[in-house]
């Protein structure tokens, strides 16, 4: 079995990280996991890359911490993929595979798109989109019970490790009903809590395309405890 972690934020990136990309290839490892994407909090969210810096500069700085934890993880034997995690409307997140860094690099006009351009570009460059964390209900989140906009996404987080039992039960129900694909993620910010969610391959994943490829096709089944 090829298991892989489709949420995962790293320290120097994510302000409410805790653990360094050199952790969580170790955490992998340890864990029996092939490898993981590193969905670092983006512009509108939790980042703790100065939003000051100018575009360019902002995305090498925002791709640091993933480059470093690629490089360390194709020594290890662990696949490391690049993802974003992005708000979209207050409390709500978007979490974002297939974008490379060179195509954020040339698009700056990216951070000003609402949450259906965001959605229209991110499949014009071929990315794929997944509702993170839908019906998730915490103080800063309003209407925690509205559904997601299915025109906005692929697939839909069915499962986060952080999320509530109900929560991601009306998650994996509202991806059923959709016909969407549902995704399990750790949504992990410390090491020590890898190895609880993700998705798991009957055979080697080749490279980032292949991932995505199986991804679209829901050709995988979930991790959850
Ligand atoms: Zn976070
Ligand atoms: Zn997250």
């Amino acid at each position: 079995m090829y298991k892989f972690e489709t949420h995962l934020h790293t320290s120097n990136c994510s302000a409410c990280a805790v653990s360094s990309g050199y952790d969580m290839v170790d955490a992998a490892k340890e864990k029996g996991y092939s490898g993981f994407v590193v969905t670092n909090h983006f512009y509108h969210g939790n980042t703790c890359v100065d939003r000051n810096l100018s575009w360019e500069s902002f995305i090498a700085a925002y791709c640091e911490d993933y480059e470093i934890t690629r490089d360390y993880g194709e020594k290890m034997g662990i696949q490391v993929f690049f993802g974003i995690e992005e708000g979209f409307a207050p409390g709500k997140e978007m979490l974002i595979y297939g974008i490379s860094p060179e195509i954020l690099t040339a698009h700056p006009e990216f951070i000003m798109f609402g949450a259906k351009e965001k959605a229209e570009f991110i499949h014009r460059m071929g990315g794929v989109t997944v509702c993170a964390h839908p019906f998730r209900s915490r103080s800063y989140i309003p209407n925690p019970d509205k559904e997601p906009d299915i025109s906005l996404f692929d697939g839909i987080e069915g499962y986060n490790y952080c999320n509530a039992p109900e929560e991601n039960e009306k998650a994996l129900a509202f991806a059923k009903k959709n016909g969407l694909f549902a995704t399990s993620g750790g949504d992990v910010h410390n090491s020590k809590n890898f190895g609880n969610a993700g998705i798991e391959f009957e055979t080697q994943i080749k490279d980032y395309n292949d991932f995505l490829t199986r991804l679209k096709n829901g050709n995988y089944k979930l991790i959850m405890p």
